[in-house]
C-alpha cells in the first residue's frame, strides 16, 4: 500500500472552485475528466465578471478610460503568460482561441512558407489530433511527407527512431510534451536538442503539460509553444501561441482585419508588429483577463506544489487500479503526468463511464481525438480518468469502487 502524502491542503483548495461542491445523480461529485477541460476558481469567475460589470470595452483602439482599463488588463494578461512560460518578451506571446489555432496559425505560416513538394514535417504517434491534421493538410497541399516517429507499448517515444526520421528534407518537428491518451512525457528538451543541430525548429504541444508542469520555454528552447486558457483554468475560447521573436517576424500574417494593420489601402497594406500581426480582429478580451487570473491562481498554488500532488496521485491511482482484476492500464511509461487511461475486460469503455456517472464520477471514454494512438494499442477507445490538483485520494478510492459496480453490474471478471 502507498503511503499517502502532499504538499498541498486540497480540502483549502476545494472551497475555490464551486463547482466541485455538488452531487451528480444523489452522489458528491468526483470530476476526473480534467484533460477534457478543468474547472475554474472564483478567482477567474470574478476576473470575468469584473470586467463586464466595470471595465467592458474594445481593446487598443480608444482613448477612453474604459477602453485604458480593458487594454492594460488585456496587455497585463500577457504579460503573465510571458512571465508563466518564461519567454524572453511579450512580443513572443501570440492570444489566440486555443491549442488547436495555435497549431493551425504555425502550420498555415511558418509551414506555407517554409514547406515545399518532398520535405518533411515529423509528428509521433502519440499525438491529439489537433497535432496532426493540420500537418496532413499541409503536406496534402505542398506535397510535402508527414513522418511518425513511432512509440513502445509503455506508450514512450522511441528517440532513436526519432532521430533517425530527422534529415535534410526535415523542416518542422511537432510534438506533444504530454500526451492526452496515454499520459506520458516525452523529452522534449532531447527532441529539441537534436532537431536544431540539423537546424530543424521545433513547435511544443503543451495543451496537457502547462497545465500540470513548470513550463520553461527557455530552458526547453523550443521554438514555438502552444497552450489551452480552458485546461489550465481558464475559461474556454482563449489560448497561447508561444514563438521566439526572430522567427514570428519572418512569418506572413495568419488572418487579415482590424488590429493586425499598421496601414490600409485599396492599393496596399502594411501590417502590424508582433504579436499584434497574428491577433486580427477582436479577441476574446474578458476570457484572456481570465487565463491571466488562471495563471496567478496556480502560480500562487506553485507549478512544483501541483506536479507533486499530482504525482502522488496518480501513483496512488495507478496502485489502486492494477489491483482491480481484468483492468489494463494503456500507457505505462516511465515519465507520466496524471491520466490513468484503461481498459476492463468485456465492458466497453463507454458501458464504464456510464456506469460510473451514475456514481457521480466523470471520466472520459472514447479515443479522446487520438485515433492512432487507440490504432497502436489495438483498441477502439479507452476509459480515462485525468487528475487536477483539486482531485483527492479519497477520490481515486470513489473511482476503483465505481469500477467495481460497473464489474457487478457486467458479470466482468
Ligand atoms: N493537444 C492536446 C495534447 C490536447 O489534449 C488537446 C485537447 O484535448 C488539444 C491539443 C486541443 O486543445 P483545444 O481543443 O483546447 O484546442
Amino acid at each position: 500500500m502507498i503511503t499517502v502524502s502532499s504538499p498541498l491542503d486540497v480540502n483549502r483548495i476545494r472551497e475555490d472552485f464551486p463547482i466541485l461542491h455538488q452531487r451528480i445523480h444523489g452522489k458528491p461529485l468526483v470530476y476526473l475528466d480534467n484533460a477534457a477541460t478543468s474547472q475554474k476558481p472564483k478567482a477567474v469567475i470574478e476576473a470575468i465578471q469584473h470586467f463586464y460589470t466595470s471595465d467592458c470595452s474594445n481593446i487598443h483602439r480608444g482613448v477612453h478610460e474604459l477602453s485604458e482599463r480593458s487594454t492594460y488588463a488585456y496587455e497585463e494578461a500577457r504579460a503573465k503568460v510571458q512571465r508563466f512560460l518564461n519567454a524572453r518578451e511579450a512580443r513572443e506571446i501570440v492570444i489566440v482561441r486555443g491549442t488547436t489555432e495555435a497549431i493551425n496559425l504555425v502550420a498555415q505560416t511558418y509551414g506555407r512558407q517554409r514547406v515545399e513538394a518532398g520535405d518533411e514535417v515529423i509528428i509521433t504517434a502519440l499525438e491529439h489530433h489537433s497535432n496532426i491534421v493540420p500537418w496532413q493538410m499541409l503536406c496534402e497541399e505542398k506535397r510535402a511527407v508527414l513522418r511518425v516517429a513511432p512509440i513502445n507499448d509503455r506508450g514512450e517515444l522511441l528517440i532513436e527512431e526519432f532521430e533517425r526520421l530527422l534529415s535534410a528534407r526535415t523542416r518542422l518537428v511537432a510534438l506533444a510534451q504530454v500526451s492526452n491518451a496515454l499520459g506520458t512525457v516525452n523529452p522534449v528538451g532531447r527532441v529539441v536538442e537534436m532537431a536544431h543541430r540539423r537546424g530543424v525548429p521545433v513547435l511544443v504541444d503543451g495543451a496537457q503539460a502547462a497545465p500540470h508542469l513548470q513550463v520553461d520555454v527557455r530552458t526547453l528552447d523550443c521554438d514555438f509553444y502552444a497552450f489551452s486558457g480552458h485546461k489550465i483554468y481558464g475559461p474556454t475560447g482563449v489560448g497561447v501561441l508561444y514563438g521566439k521573436a526572430a522567427l514570428l517576424e519572418q512569418l506572413d500574417p495568419y488572418q487579415g482585419g482590424g488590429d493586425m494593420i499598421r496601414t490600409v489601402t485599396f492599393e496596399k497594406t502594411t501590417y502590424n508588429t508582433i504579436p499584434y500581426k497574428f491577433e486580427a480582429g477582436t479577441p476574446d478580451i474578458a476570457g484572456v483577463i481570465g487565463l491571466g487570473a488562471a495563471i496567478d491562481y496556480v502560480q500562487g498554488i506553485g507549478m512544483g506544489n501541483i506536479a507533486a500532488h499530482e504525482h502522488e496521485l496518480l501513483l496512488y491511482g495507478t496502485e489502486a487500479l492494477e489491483r482491480i482484476p481484468g483492468l489494463r492500464i494503456i500507457g505505462t511509461a516511465q515519465e507520466k503526468a496524471g491520466v490513468i487511461s484503461f481498459v476492463l475486460d468485456g465492458v466497453h469503455p463507454h458501458d464504464i463511464g456510464t456506469v460510473l456517472d451514475q456514481e457521480g464520477i466523470a471520466v472520459r471514454t472514447g479515443h479522446h481525438c487520438a485515433q492512432p494512438v487507440m490504432d497502436r494499442f489495438a483498441i477502439p477507445a479507452t476509459t480515462r480518468a485525468s487528475l487536477a490538483f483539486y482531485n483527492t485520494f479519497e477520490e481515486l478510492d470513489a473511482l476503483a469502487r465505481g469500477i467495481g459496480r460497473v464489474q457487478e453490474i457486467f458479470g466482468a471478471c
